[in-house]
């Protein structure tokens, strides 16, 4: 369901000619920030919370092959079947076996990215198996083939409107109405019918507490809840960076999901998982996909630490503006950006650029990731990698070269001052800088350094 040869700076573009609608992305998205924020700020412990929640995943990390050892052999001391899968197939391969082996003929899931990862609803698919999606975000991009804009918002690419189109197309709902209240009802009672009839439920993991076996799932509808209650087989699909050591550690990490996701205090649903229910069996499958590789990486290895929490979308400049349509990786924004290139470079190369590196991503996250100082480290790698344009690793060798010769670049400076504000304006219009719609800046007299070392001088004076 996602592009893999989509180049961020064109997609980007695409996205802002629709420019009421970009305004519209961008001051909403923001507006998830501010509320972040506002939570945040009611905690006096917030920075300890974050300091924490860094230190534990960091250690778990360290030993992840022991904590990984501990919750298989628990969950299955608790009569959950857990299951290891390598990669995307394999793990499409043992859920469909576990399906298969039921004779399931539709399922329900919720909460999951990394089934979007593994691109198991196509796979289910074409072997005759119904998925429906249950969160209402992901229904909607489910409805229209398209695939999640955001890991907690994913359908917030859309305007209501859209939302009612689709609707009326897909559920008879009334014609032009779009009333949130109204379409989330309608949404409600079509799925009801599809949790009363799946034959298995699906649901990711936030959190897989390796001392008790359990899993736990965060909501804000309770379709998880229902849509593994209901019919007799669940299963739950985790990456192996999902574990936290101990049921005490779990606190932590709930007080700052949510506030950081929505801007809320707490999920709705905080649902612990930890055997079948009466008569039924539960599946555990632990995916490594590449997840292994950015272990063993000392520069990347922190981005496993994520809690998935989006914030670092909604703070970020770039996110913000472009959607997460705009990006090729399956997770956009600041995280998805360091994790794509991390297992492809070649596929992913534009999105390492896809930063300003102002930092407010890292400023954000709650786990602490370094977002900004591995998206310098995964632009590095593009460059050595030959992923990058030529035009633009021209340009980025030219840059070098002249930060590397003072004189040089003093030089180009002065002649850039003096010829451009000279230049008629009729043959700058085709300049990537007059493309945008932007006008050419007013030269300054001085370089930024003759400012400064005037400035210097005269508070020495
Ligand atoms: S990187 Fe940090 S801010 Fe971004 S989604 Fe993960 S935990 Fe949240």
């Amino acid at each position: 369901m996602h592009d893999d040869d989509i180049k961020h700076p064109q997609a980007a573009a695409e996205f802002l000619q629709d420019r009421p609608h970009a305004r519209w992305h961008d001051s909403a998205v923001w507006w998830v920030r501010k509320k972040r924020d506002a939570q945040a700020e009611k905690l006096p412990e917030w920075e300890q919370l974050r300091a924490l929640a860094d230190q534990i995943k960091a250690h778990t990390l360290s030993r992840l092959d022991e904590y990984l050892a501990e919750f298989a052999n628990k969950a299955k001391s608790n009569g959950v079947t857990v299951h290891f899968a390598q990669d995307a197939q394999e793990h499409n391969t043992i859920v469909h076996g576990i399906l298969a082996a039921a004779h399931v003929k539709k399922l329900v899931k919720s909460k999951s990215m990394l089934t979007e990862e593994c691109g198991l609803n196509p796979y289910l698919e074409a072997r005759g198996i119904e998925v429906i999606d249950t969160d209402l975000g992901e229904r909607i991009v489910q409805l229209r083939h398209e695939r999640p804009s955001h890991i907690v918002m994913p359908a917030i690419h859309l305007k209501k409107e859209q939302i009612g189109e689709l609707f009326e197309k897909e559920m008879g709902t009334e014609h032009g109405n779009s009333d949130p209240t109204y379409l989330t009802h309608a949404a409600r009672a079509n799925l009801r019918e599809h949790f009363l009839t799946a034959d298995a439920g699906m649901t990711g993991v936030n959190f897989a507490i390796a001392e008790t076996g359990g899993v736990v799932v965060c909501t804000n509808e309770g379709n998880a809840d229902l849509g593994v209650s209901l019919p007799p087989i669940h299963i739950s699909s985790m990456g192996i960076e999902k574990i936290i050591p101990k049921m005490e550690h779990l606190g932590i990490f709930t007080r700052l999901l949510a506030r950081s996701a929505i801007g809320s205090p707490i999920t709705t649903y905080t649902s612990h998982f930890h055997q079948a229910r009466q008569g039924g069996e539960m599946h555990i499958v632990i995916v490594d996909n590449g997840r292994s590789a950015i272990l063993g990486s000392s520069e990347f290895r922190k981005s496993l630490q994520c809690i998935r929490c989006g914030a670092c979308m909604n703070t970020c400049p770039v996110y913000r503006r472009s959607s997460g349509m705009s990006y090729s990786y399956i997770i956009p924004g600041p995280i998805g950006s360091t994790l794509g290139p991390s297992r492809d470079i070649k596929k992913h190369a534009s999105m390492a650029f896809a930063c300003t590196t102002c930092g407010s991503c890292s400023n954000v996250c709650p786990v602490k990731i370094n977002l900004h100082e591995q998206l310098v480290g995964q632009r590095a790698k593009a460059f050595d990698a030959n992923a990058v344009p030529r035009l633009k690793k021209w340009a980025i060798q030219t840059a070098g070269f002249m930060m590397k010769h003072p004189a040089l670049f003093d030089f180009a400076g002065k002649v850039q001052r003096t010829i451009i504000p000279i230049v008629p304006e009729a043959l700058l219009k085709n300049s990537a800088w007059h493309k945008y719609g932007r006008a050419t800046p007013d030269m300054p007299k001085d370089s930024f350094k003759d400012i400064m070392r005037k400035r210097v001088q005269g508070d020495k004076k």
